[in-house]
């Protein structure tokens, strides 16, 4: 079923177990705080380090990574660690580079990902060497993005491949820095049964506190590997401080992860879970967005009790009622069933802004 030639990804000597734990900070910032992390995690039994060098930031002037001085600090983690060491590559200078000195493996960014030239530019600088490339998912959630960077850097020769689920960018407010919308990398994985995907709760939460539940819900949704970002001093970290954990407290999160089953490299995930996970996304976005209605309907009673207006306005009623339903017939869903969610909405909406003018009025 896949249409990507795929091989294993194998690190010498490291027996393949799931899940596969890749850790470090998001940035190499000095010799000294790369080793001191690296040491750390080498202690607690991790086996990959992660290390940004150069950093694609959103706004010019933030810290935008140490650049080729990084990856010799790189090599001595290797050395004095015994650990694989990897950093994320947006060019073919990065290839280059990260290559000669000796990079075990390499990530392609979320922001590289969204780029077809950027990507074919790596996936041709990667031509003719046996390295595993791992593609986080585009930005945007387009999974045929994510797809067709997956196959570029195949098409260059690279089987050892694996997806990386970061989540992905919304405009929308949320409790996560990226909104994981599990149901692209499980659409990924039905697509492309064989290809490993690793899950990235550090860039999906953006905050330190939602890290362990999110690798918990990689787990139960059978990922096949973490990739956490951590750092000796998270608070005073150059780049993404709020999301990163000490090696201790990656230590306690891992130790705390329940994995369904004892065989799971060899279980199949099962399409039901992942379809009642999906179900249990989708109705926590419903109940963020009624939150928020609810939020709005409340600064609509505050509104209308300084200008002096009544609540209830039917022709705004039947405009709206008239609207959703046209709308969801036009996605295929039944109109009395949607006019009844409204009603019930609508009600809520006038018992808050209700509630808003009494509490105004006294
Ligand atoms: C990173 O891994 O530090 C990084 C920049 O991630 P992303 O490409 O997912 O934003
Ligand atoms: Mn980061």
């Amino acid at each position: 079923m896949s249409t990507l030639n795929l091989e294993p990804i194998t690190f010498p000597g490291l027996e393949n177990k799931r899940p596969m734990i890749i850790s470090g900070p998001c940035s190499a910032e000095t010799e000294e705080q790369t080793l001191a992390t690296a040491k750390e995690l080498a202690a607690i039994g991790v086996k990959i380090f992660r290390a940004g060098i150069w950093k694609p930031r959103t706004r010019p002037g933030a810290f935008e990574g140490v650049g080729t001085v990084g990856l010799p600090w790189l090599k001595r983690v290797k050395e004095e660690t015994g650990m694989f060491v990897g950093v994320e590559v947006a060019t073919s200078h990065h290839v280059f580079e990260a290559v000669k000195h000796g990079m075990d493996m390499v990530w392609v960014g979320a922001r590289t990902s969204a780029n077809p030239f950027a990507v074919q530019e790596v996936a041709d600088a990667l031509k003719g060497l046996d390295i595993p490339v791992f593609v986080k998912n585009p930005v945007n959630p387009d999974l045929e993005l994510w797809i067709g960077a997956l196959e570029r850097i195949n098409g260059a020769g690279i089987t050892k491949l694996a997806a990386i689920h970061r989540g992905f960018s919304t405009y929308d407010k949320s409790e996560f820095r990226n909104h994981p919308q599990w149901q692209i990398p499980i659409e990924l994985h039905r697509r492309l049964p064989n290809l490993p995907i690793i899950s990235d709760p550090s860039h999906i939460g953006g905050k330190r506190d939602l890290i362990a539940q999110l690798c918990q819900e990689a787990m139960d949704l059978n990922f096949d590997g973490l990739i956490i970002e951590s750092h000796t001093c998270p608070e005073k970290a150059w780049s993404d401080a709020s999301q990163q954990i000490t090696p201790a407290r990656l230590k306690e999160i891992l130790d705390r992860l329940v994995l369904r089953s004892s065989k799971i490299g060899d279980t199949p995930r099962n399409e039901l879970d992942e379809l009642r996970k999906r179900i249990d996304q989708l109705d926590n976005q419903l109940l963020d967005t009624l939150k928020e209605r609810m939020f709005v309907s409340e600064a609509i009673g505050r509104y209308k009790y300084d200008n002096n207006i009544t609540i209830l306005q039917s022709r705004r009623y039947d405009e709206i009622m008239k609207d959703r339903r046209d709308r969801a017939e036009s996605r295929g869903l039944d109109s009395e069933f949607i006019t009844s969610i409204f009603e019930t909405i609508h009600e809520e909406s006038i018992s808050r802004q209700s509630l808003v003018m009494n509490k105004e009025l006294k």
